[in-house]
């Protein structure tokens, strides 16, 4: 099934934070962005966790409901904005007794449980950098970030601590305080701190100190699909992107119940599964658990969430499991859907209508970013395969680099070249973490270069083809995977789908597809054949898959993006390289599984 556009009726874009999308772009300015926001009391700067929180809890929001945590056996956690203002003024208060200097960076090693949410605002509350880890990782890929980020303090679990911190604590002279959730036994290990004691003695007023825009607040590690994940620098300013993006590509306004599924382990789970919604005063839920089809459904349900922000890993496994079990779960208080983190095939954005009566709203942005750049609107039509229009605020152009620091600005719409942004926007990182050379590559031209390659529509809406690296060149054409993962995507067997460009002598190389299979199908060579006929009736010859392997599933990071570099090194036979951030693959005969973030 394919539709062009998705349109919206006149009640939905009035209803909307942003009914106008051009005449909002004509009136927008940063600087007005930054006046909804307080700054800090007594003109002391900018602080991201007292626009999310404190400024909240002063006001007519104190005793609303700002967090909903879920654990995964049941018990629910409720906080108010004042009891988080509460909460992360004690933890604030840790710090600074600990001898926490703004700058320090105190990291989390947490999986989505309450405490790591009031260590992130928390830490902002105190002037130091926030730096999250997945829980997921292994003691390695802990060790390097927390080396790399020379972090003083790291926040994490009794039981993460043992199983993956104890033994490489030696090797982290900078690591002063290891902060613990006490487990079941309520007690933490040997040199550790128990997070308990000192929230309970701490104070619950804490007077942020002075924070400037330009004071460093996040620490956020890149997700490793290219290559070793960066440290992306993110300052105080950022709030004022956080909050107009929330308001304007969320649509998210202060009775909102928002459900943001990525983990804080990832940009996104910080940015709009902490910040964003918060600053807006509406009502985040937090799901410990991992992704289950049903659960989530019933949490969309029983939570009634009005808005939802998801990713297309996520949205295929949910496919996956059948529209059906989507209609046994009416959400009839969901409003507007979103996806972030990859592609998102058209056939995904459609079957958001089949299932919830509402598009996937596609949007686009990365960790260097700090913040939603490009989106498809609650007011604006839906062009499926489409990741929409730039913000308010954010200028883009289509480009290819000539030179170290020179450009060509693609004119002609439908023309594929390089995303570039100009800077200037809040939410983009300051530098990469001890790699400024790499910092000044990602500019020329005046430029922020991103590595993906995208084409405009005459409309004006930006298609994404393809991550710099991952463009075809097969028989003196260029092939964007995404085109042709999409349309193996339309086929009903497939689950997922990703391809490679395969060297060959002849053609440079050649499109290699590789997918996995919905329940209830089998791999055989029958199917095969039909896959790649399939893709040549849609595409033609030139574009479609020559080679198509089904695996059980496909090598993916633990924010969910296929890892497409590891196919391609299995099939050349080289190096798998970077390997931190990958999600243990599914055996042969299992399901697919995933990240979700
Ligand atoms: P690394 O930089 O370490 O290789 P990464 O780029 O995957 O990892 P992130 O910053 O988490 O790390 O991901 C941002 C990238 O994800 C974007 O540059 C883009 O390639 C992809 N992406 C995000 N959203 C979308 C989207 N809506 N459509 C297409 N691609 C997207
Ligand atoms: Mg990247």
């Amino acid at each position: 099934m394919a539709w062009d556009v998705i349109e919206k009726t006149a009640g939905t874009r009035r209803a909307s934070n942003m009914p106008d999308y051009e005449a909002a772009r004509r009136q927008f300015t940063w600087t007005e962005a930054r006046r909804m926001l307080d700054g800090l009391p007594g003109g002391r700067g900018l602080n991201i966790a007292h626009e999310a929180v404190d400024r909240h809890a002063a006001g007519p929001l104190a005793g609303k409901l700002a967090l909903r945590w879920l654990g995964r056996n049941g018990t629910v956690r409720d906080f108010t904005y004042d009891e988080l203002r509460r909460q992360t003024s004690r933890f604030a208060g840790v710090l600074t007794r600990l001898g926490v200097q703004p700058g320090d960076v105190v990291a989390s090693l947490c999986a989505r449980i309450p405490e790591l949410y009031i260590a992130a605002l928390g830490t902002l509350k105190c002037g130091a950098v926030f730096s999250p880890l997945f829980s997921a990782f292994g003691p390695e890929p802990i060790h390097t970030r927390l080396e790399k980020a020379q972090a003083r303090v790291l926040v994490t679990t009794a039981s993460l601590y043992r199983r993956k911190v104890s033994d490489i604590r030696a090797r982290l002279p900078h690591l002063e305080h290891v902060i613990v959730v006490p487990g079941e036994a309520a007690d933490a290990p040997a040199g550790t701190h128990n997070l308990r004691q000192l929230l309970d003695a701490a104070d619950d007023r804490f007077v942020i100190p002075a924070t400037q825009p330009e004071s460093l607040a996040l620490l956020h590690f890149t997700s490793g699909t290219t290559g070793q994940p960066k440290g992306a620098m993110h300052v105080h300013e950022a709030v004022v992107a956080h909050h107009g993006t929330t308001r304007t590509a969320l649509d998210l306004r202060p009775d909102d119940r928002f459900w943001c599924t990525a983990d804080p382990g990832w940009v996104t789970g910080t940015s709009y599964g902490i910040v964003g919604p918060l600053t807006v005063g509406a009502t985040g839920i937090v799901d410990e658990a991992d992704f289950d089809a049903e659960r989530w459904y019933r949490i969309l349900q029983q939570e009634r969430v009005t808005v939802w922000y998801t990713a297309p890993t996520a949205i295929r496994m949910l496919m996956k499991a059948g529209v059906d079990l989507a209609r046994r779960f009416p959400a009839p208080d969901l409003r507007f859907i979103a996806s972030v983190g990859e592609p998102l095939n058209p056939e995904a954005v459609v079957w958001g209508v089949e299932a919830f009566g509402l598009p996937f709203h596609d949007n686009w942005w990365q960790t260097e970013t700090g913040g939603i750049m490009i989106a498809n609107f609650a007011s604006m039509d839906v062009r499926p395969g489409s990741m929409g229009r730039p913000l308010p605020g954010v200028d883009i152009a289509v480009v290819r680099r000539t030179g170290d620091d020179t450009v060509d600005v693609v004119t002609d719409p439908g023309t594929v070249g390089e995303l570039a942004i100009v800077p200037g926007w809040p939410s983009m990182f300051r530098g990469y973490l001890r790699d400024e050379a790499r910092y000044r590559r990602s500019f020329a031209g005046g430029y922020y270069l991103t590595g993906d390659l995208v084409r405009m529509d005459p409309n004006g809406y930006c298609w994404f083809v393809g991550r710099d690296n991952d463009v075809i060149k097969s028989s003196g054409h260029l092939i964007g995977p995404f085109e042709v993962e999409s349309a193996l995507m339309e086929h009903p067997a497939v689950a997922e789908a990703t391809v490679i460009g395969k060297p060959d002598p002849m053609a440079y190389e050649i499109v290699k597809a590789f997918v996995a299979l919905k329940p209830g199908h089998e791999a055989s060579e029958t199917l095969r054949l039909e896959l790649i006929g399939f893709a040549r009736t849609r595409l033609g010859a030139a574009v479609a898959p020559k080679e198509i392997d089904v695996l059980p599933g496909l090598p993916k990071t633990r924010s969910g993006k296929i890892m497409r570099r590891l196919l391609k090194a299995r099939e050349l036979g080289l190096p798998e390289g970077d390997l931190s951030t990958l999600e243990p693959e599914p055996a042969a005969g299992t399901s697919t599984s995933g990240g979700t973030s």
